[in-house]
This record gives C-alpha cells, sequence and structure tokens, in this order.
C-alpha cells in the first residue's frame, strides 16, 4: 500500500517548476536583451538549473532596440548606437496571447521562446514578452523596445508587462505547475500583485491576511543593490496612472506602499515568504537597510562551462574529468602541475592579445603583466582609479617593470558622471602612451567578457564599499587561474585569502561603512594602497616568482573556482528559497 500512498501524494504536490522573472536574462551577444550582471547572472542561473534539471522557466522581455551598442569616439567618449538585431533570428515565436491594463489602456503581450538545454539534457524555456504588435497603441508597442528606459511611467508600465503579465502568460502557455515565483530585482515585484489580484478578481483591497500569506507561500524576492538610490521607487501619481487608481488604492490598503509610494524593493520583500541578499556582506549590509524583514544571503555563482576559456577548458578535461557535471571537481585543481596552469593562461592570454590587435590594433605583449578592468562605468566603481596619479604610475613600471591595462564597460546613457569615467580613462591612457598601454574595448559582453576573465593576469576591482552587492566577473576570472586584486567588498570578503587566492586593497570596513562616493581623500586613500599593493607584491611575484605567481592561480582555480558557481548557487536556493514551495506538505 505504501509506494501507492506516495504517489497520490507525489501528484498532490506536483507543483515543482520554478518560474524566474528577470528584467534582462542574457542567453548571449547576439540577443542583446540585457545590459550587464544581473542579466548575466539570471542566465547562469537557468543553465545551471537545466544542467541540474531543476524544472525552471525564465521571464523576461524581448527589447527590441536592445540596450544599446557602444563606441569610443576619437575624444574618447562613449557613443551610443541602436542594436539591431531580428528576434526571429534566435527566438521562435509563440501564439499566445494575453491581456493586461496598463495607464488605462488595453495592452496585448505576445512572447517568443528560446529552450535553453542543459548538459542532462533537460530543457529550460526562457520566455520573452513582446509588445510590438498591431493591435496596440504605438505608446505600447514601444513598453517592450529599450532596456531600462528612464522615463518613470515607461519603467513601471515595462515592470507591469513583466510583473502583471509574466504569470498569465505563463499559465496561457501551459506552465500551470508554477510552485514558486522567484523576483530577481525588484524589476518583478508585481508579480504577487498578479497573484494575488488573480485569486480576488481583481479586488487586491480586499486581501485578508491568509490571502497574503498564500502568496508569500509561493514568492522569493532577491535583491541586488545594497544602496537606496538603485532602488526603484515610483511617485503615488506614476503609480495611480500605470497601474490604476483602484489598483494603487488596493496597494496602500494592503500596507505595502513607502509612504505613498510604490518602492519595488519593498513591494517584493513585503510579500515573499524567503528574501535574500547576493553575497553575506550583502545580506547584512541589507538587513541594515530594511530591519523589518527577515533577509538572509545566498552568494551568487558563475555558470562554469560557460565561463572557462577552451584552454581552460581542455585543462579540466585532463585533470578534472567530469566537471561539467559536478562543479565542485574544481576543489581538486591542486593536484594540476604548475607547469600545464602556466601553459593554459599562456594560450588564454595570446587569443586575447590576437583578438585585441585584430580588431583594435593595439600590440600588447605576451609576456608584460596584464590588469583587467572590466565594468559597468559608474562612479562608485571607481574603474579609473588606477590610471589616476599618472605619474605614481611612471615611478612604478620605472620601479618594477611594465604594466598594460584593458579596459571595457559601458556606462548607462544616462549616467552623465559614468560616461565622464570613461574619457577619464581614455584620456589617461593618451597621457601614459609609452609607459602604460592602455586600451578601451568598446561594447562590452558576454564574449569580451569571457576573453578577458581569461587572458589578463589580474582581475582588478577597486569599487567604493560596500557599494559592490556581489560582483561576478572575478569569480568567472577566478575558475580560469585568475587572481582578484580587489578592494574588500561583495563576494570579494568570502573568496579572499591574501596571497593564495589574491590580494586584497584596503581592509575590511565592515557592514556599517559608509563611504563616500567621489570623495578625493577616500580615492586618494584607497589609490595609494592600490599602488602599493602592486608595487611590493603583485608585480614582484609576477616578474620574479613565476611558479610563486602560478601558484596563485591554481589556487584560486580550487578554493574560489570550485566553490562560486550557480550550481552551488541554485543547489542553495532548491534547499533553503524553494523548499517550503516544493515541498507543503513538510
Ligand atoms: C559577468 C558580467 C558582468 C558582471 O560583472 P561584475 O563583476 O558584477 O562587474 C557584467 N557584464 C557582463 C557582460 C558580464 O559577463
Amino acid at each position: 500500500m505504501r509506494p501507492r500512498r506516495q504517489c497520490d501524494r507525489l501528484r498532490r504536490v506536483s507543483r515543482q517548476t520554478i518560474a524566474y522573472f528577470s528584467m534582462e536574462i542574457a542567453i548571449g551577444d547576439e540577443i542583446p536583451t540585457f545590459s550587464g550582471g544581473l542579466g548575466v547572472l539570471a542566465g547562469d542561473f537557468l543553465r545551471a538549473a537545466s544542467d541540474q534539471g531543476l524544472p525552471a522557466v525564465g521571464v523576461t522581455l524581448v527589447y527590441h532596440q536592445g540596450f544599446f551598442r557602444q563606441e569610443i569616439d576619437e575624444a574618447g567618449r562613449q557613443v551610443e548606437l541602436p542594436v539591431r538585431w531580428e528576434p526571429s533570428d534566435h527566438l521562435e515565436r509563440l501564439d499566445a496571447r494575453v491581456k493586461v491594463t496598463v495607464a488605462g489602456r488595453t495592452v496585448v503581450v505576445g512572447v517568443w521562446r528560446r529552450v535553453l538545454t542543459g548538459i542532462g539534457g533537460s530543457a529550460v524555456p526562457v520566455y520573452f514578452l513582446d509588445t510590438r504588435l498591431p493591435e496596440n497603441d504605438p505608446i505600447d508597442r514601444a513598453i517592450s523596445d529599450r532596456l531600462y528606459p528612464g522615463v518613470p511611467v515607461e519603467r513601471l508600465s515595462q515592470e507591469a508587462v513583466l510583473g502583471l503579465a509574466g504569470p498569465a502568460m505563463l499559465r496561457e502557455i501551459g506552465h500551470g505547475d508554477i510552485a514558486a515565483y522567484h523576483l530577481n530585482e525588484g524589476h518583478a515585484s508585481l508579480v504577487p500583485v498578479a497573484l494575488l489580484s488573480e485569486q480576488l478578481d481583481g479586488r487586491v483591497a480586499d486581501a485578508s491576511r491568509g490571502e497574503v500569506e498564500a502568496v508569500r507561500d509561493r514568492c522569493v524576492f532577491t535583491t541586488h543593490t545594497p544602496v537606496p538610490a538603485g532602488h526603484d521607487r515610483f511617485s503615488p501619481e506614476v503609480t495611480a496612472e500605470v497601474l490604476g487608481k483602484e489598483l494603487a488604492g488596493g496597494l496602500a490598503r494592503i500596507g505595502c506602499l513607502d509612504e505613498g509610494f510604490l518602492n519595488m524593493t519593498i513591494l517584493g520583500m513585503f510579500f515573499s515568504g524567503f528574501i535574500n541578499g547576493v553575497a553575506q556582506r550583502h545580506g547584512e549590509v541589507s538587513r541594515a537597510m530594511f530591519p523589518q524583514y527577515r533577509i538572509e544571503a545566498i552568494t551568487n555563482g558563475v555558470h562554469v562551462p560557460t565561463w572557462a576559456a577552451p584552454s581552460t577548458a581542455r585543462l579540466f578535461d585532463r585533470h578534472l574529468p567530469g566537471w561539467h557535471r559536478e562543479n565542485t571537481m574544481l576543489r581538486y585543481a591542486g593536484g594540476i602541475p604548475l607547469e600545464e596552469i602556466r601553459a593554459t593562461h599562456a594560450e588564454a592570454k595570446q587569443t586575447l592579445i590576437d583578438e585585441v590587435t585584430g580588431r583594435w590594433g593595439v600590440a600588447l605583449d605576451p609576456e608584460v603583466l596584464t590588469i583587467g578592468v572590466a565594468r559597468r562605468a559608474t562612479p562608485y566603481k571607481r574603474n579609473d582609479l588606477l590610471l589616476s596619479r599618472p605619474d605614481r604610475l611612471r615611478a612604478l613600471v620605472d620601479r618594477v617593470g611594465p604594466l598594460q591595462v584593458v579596459y571595457s564597460g559601458k556606462a548607462h546613457p544616462l549616467d552623465e558622471p559614468g560616461k565622464a569615467l570613461i574619457e577619464r580613462v581614455n584620456a589617461a591612457a593618451r597621457a601614459l602612451a609609452g609607459t602604460v598601454t592602455v586600451v578601451y574595448l568598446e561594447n562590452y559582453g558576454m564574449d569580451l567578457a569571457a576573453l578577458l576573465v581569461a587572458g589578463v593576469d589580474i582581475w582588478l576591482n577597486n569599487p567604493v564599499a560596500p557599494h559592490e552587492a556581489s560582483g561576478t566577473s572575478g569569480m568567472k576570472a577566478a575558475l580560469n587561474g585568475v587572481p582578484s586584486l580587489s578592494v574588500l567588498d561583495g563576494w570579494w570578503i568570502e573568496g579572499h585569502i591574501e596571497g593564495i587566492t589574491g590580494w586584497a586593497i584596503g581592509s575590511d570596513l565592515g557592514a556599517g561603512a559608509d563611504l563616500p562616493i567621489g570623495d578625493p581623500e577616500v580615492d586618494g586613500a584607497d589609490g595609494a594602497e592600490l599602488y602599493r599593493v602592486l608595487e611590493q607584491v603583485v608585480a614582484p611575484l609576477f616578474y620574479g616568482h613565476p611558479d610563486e605567481f602560478a601558484a596563485v592561480r591554481r589556487s584560486a582555480i580550487a578554493l574560489n573556482g570550485s566553490f562560486f558557481t550557480t550550481q552551488r548557487m541554485v543547489a542553495e536556493y532548491a534547499a533553503r528559497a524553494y523548499r517550503r514551495a516544493l515541498h507543503p506538505d513538510e
């Protein structure tokens, strides 16, 4: 009798798919619907879910104009060009349609699909919602045109399409078995509102505690932003305009608004039974920011097969068979001979050098210590810190040997200080010509990231702490044997062992640190420390003790490459965040 019973029980709790909602999901550069780290993380999450056979679907929007294509002009300034791409070249158009009310108008939402197939053969569909349909008003056709528009009404309209139309679309397509809705950042926070509204036939204001609780049991919220200004917050006017007075009033009645404002982070947390930050320190910082919520931490990871360079993958195939399926195999990298570690990296470095010569016409020297700095250009990341004192850098090079720096990264089109930063980097590059070779690679994306994280010698990251929630590019570098030189913030607080996995710039200031951005004293002190570590520790090791440098490469793979993976991350979400939704009877 028992087996039969278990079958019944299984059938009863057969809701098991995780629906992962994210404003951006990065599949590859050919589908330019992402801007950076958030989208790449979402893509890595879904790639890992498909490897592991975790039933999951992704939901996002199809941006017809992409984010933007970046060029750098003669004066070293960012130029933003539209991206031309045809969704039909890469995605499958489905017939499903749902309707959603945005700003009092009925908007018809269509959908495209791309199926990710993991190494185990399990399929994870990703759905791209689309409002560019002939039946829509021209204003509404444009909702799915561009990622992160600056105008609040446009932005909330986009979030309404994702959150309010997304769950209905999944049902329409036939995904009736969603156990948990994972809201990846506040852009997706209208998902629980849709679930509640559905349950109550639109009368959200009538929701009882129990009905809100039932939604909470099915929602998981991940925050990615450790600074208050990073959270989407819409005025009462914009909220009423886009969502309608009735729904806005309903939300106010339930008590999930923030002094009358629609704060998407607070909304998401209010409706989620599990809330997390993306690194342990980020969890602490978020708890201090939102003391009324229970916020846990699940540290980010990266999808190892996606980010292992071809030479790295061959090294792993030789020494760590099965690493694709079981990323923890990387823990045994300690047994790989240093000579092979060195040769593997030299090959990735040559690939990068060939690409830089071929596409940018800049010659790099394979023997020279090469620093990679690739990240979104925005003031708190201080991409220009290394070049901020050219005199100091010249003196350093005189004393310890030559340096090359490879830069990449876009600034958001509305981020004027971020764009100024790119200009400063390029101006410094010209000023340093002849002393330090600096090249700025345009149009940072996944392919460039993959080349850079494997091909440079060290990965530099120097944000103003504690502004980096996690960071993931340093994890990609680590698994390719590229150590980080970084401020102790985000994931590096967990991954750093001085001289073993890389090097710290300055000390850990703790979760309470609140350093000003753009402060000459703070930047001066961190810059001085960066030059000191580079001059006294990193460069002498690179030029004087190549075996010891290769040993750091190897332990970066063994200790960090093996742990900061989306395989570990997805397992943690399954065990901690989705547990209640997947096993309601426990
Ligand atoms: C990994 C990645 C990022 C995120 O890197 P950070 O460390 O958070 O700066 C951003 N953009 C692209 C294209 C990436 O591949």
